[in-house]
């Protein structure tokens, strides 16, 4: 959760600079669509509704969001038009802010009148994987219909199943040029769709055991495993330590892990610098979810002084980095070899790793390793698909649990569900 004050003083600097600027033509925003910071569960509702006060009922207001969104009546009423990614991976971030532009430009020179319907699904929302079936399809048939005459868009917003508000759940968006019962039409007809498909369309984790059972047993890798559990991206610590130890147990070498937030460890490697060989704890210290910090004896074989991960156009930092080895045979570390022992990379920033670079800028070749562990849920996918003989998905053991029914929500209205 976001503390108020920052939401406060964010929203306060957007508005001083809007109304500075004022008048305005159009108002164009890149937004998450599930931010909720103390007493304001609706952030971006209530952004927009700011906005709205100080451009006035008539000029075109409109936003990318995430398609993990939480989409609020109040952001609906708000906006003139909500434009969603369509991919999970979200590769496509940089086109979305292109249609956007196109519709709120088109609507501001008064080519268009944009109208927007949305169609709430009785669904929490889950992880639906865009680049498999059947969502790939559900995506193009999308796209397909973007290209009728006055069909100005259309998307799903798949919910952010871990925001406990109000209005959590699943939506199905579509904005058209003045044709309200279009837009009606298209929303109700694809939300039916994607409801009878909800169940084949929602992501199973397999547990961590079946996933490195499969990966040993590869002819080839690199085999990457996804520790869906522990995704910074959906609010996990990421420094769970449950695939580090029973990597350790299972004696599995020629292995990488990224990353793990471990900033004091970081410093650690930082003050005993390159090629020195050192007691080192790890990971598990955020909390019992996090299982227990791991003692081992690391050599520093890599760091950075600021690894950036890109994905569909936007960048994050991961902070500081750096790369121990972790030797696993009995007479400690060795001669220094890729193939030894397992290479964790820890991040100063806690963010999910989506690019190999967390690995090469660390000096550590992740097409060599036979077995990758990446703390993503899913858009690390978009950029280790080319280099993986096989892409697992694991979960099990972590915060970011996939039985929603474990899940105390207390402000969101699950009778619905
Ligand atoms: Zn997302």
């Amino acid at each position: 959760m976001t503390p108020e004050t920052v939401y406060e003083s964010l929203r306060d600097e957007l508005i001083s600079d809007l109304k500075a600027a004022m008048p305005m033509d159009g108002v164009m925003l890149l937004l998450h669509g599930a931010m909720v910071a103390g007493d304001y569960d609706d952030c971006e509702g209530d952004l927009l509704a700011h906005i709205r006060k100080i451009v006035g009922p008539d000029i075109p207001v409109g936003a990318v969001l995430d398609l993990h969104a939480n989409v609020s009546d109040q952001m609906l009423q708000q906006a003139s038009v909500l434009v969603g990614y369509k991919e999970y991976p979200h590769t496509d971030i940089y086109q979305r802010l292109e249609d956007l532009f196109h519709i709120v430009a088109d609507a501001a020179e008064g080519k268009t009148r944009p109208v927007m319907y949305s169609f709430a699904l009785p669904i929490i929302g889950g992880s639906y994987h865009t680049n498999c079936e059947p969502m790939h399809s559900f995506v193009r048939k999308m796209e397909a219909l973007e290209k009728q005459d006055a069909v100005l868009n259309v998307w799903l917003a798949h919910g952010f199943e871990y925001g406990d508000v109000p209005f959590l759940g699943v939506r199905m968006v579509a904005i058209t040029d003045n044709a309200p019962s279009l837009a009606e039409e298209i929303a109700e007809k694809m939300g039916r769709k994607f409801y009878t498909m909800r169940n084949e369309a929602l992501a199973k984790p397999e547990t961590m055991e079946s996933c490195l059972d499969t990966a040993v047993a590869a002819p080839q890798g690199p085999v990457t495993i996804a520790d869906t559990f522990d995704n910074a991206g959906g609010g996990a610590p990421s420094d769970s330590t449950f695939f580090l130890k029973e990597m350790m147990d299972r004696k599995i070498e020629n292995a990488g892990i990224a990353s793990i937030w471990d900033p004091v460890a970081v410093s650690i490697c930082e003050d005993a610098g390159m090629g020195a060989c050192l007691p080192l704890r790890i990971g598990g210290k955020l909390g019992p979810a996090s299982g227990n910090p791991v003692d081992v004896t690391a050599t520093v074989i890599g760091r950075a002084e600021n690894v950036i991960q890109e994905l569909g156009g936007s960048q994050m930092s991961m902070g500081r980095c750096a790369a121990v080895k972790i030797y696993l045979g009995a007479d400690g570390p060795r001669d220094a070899s890729p193939e030894q022992g397992i290479d964790v990379i820890l991040s100063q920033i806690r963010t999910q790793p989506v690019a190999p670079n967390i690995f090469t800028e660390l000096g550590v070749d992740p097409f060599l390793k036979k077995i990758l562990v990446i703390k993503s849920n899913q858009h690390f996918f978009a950029a280790f698909e080319p280099i993986s003989a096989d892409i697992l998905y694991a979960g099990g053991l972590g915060v970011l649990q996939s039985d929603m029914t474990t899940i105390p929500y207390k402000r969101a209205n699950t009778k619905q569900f």
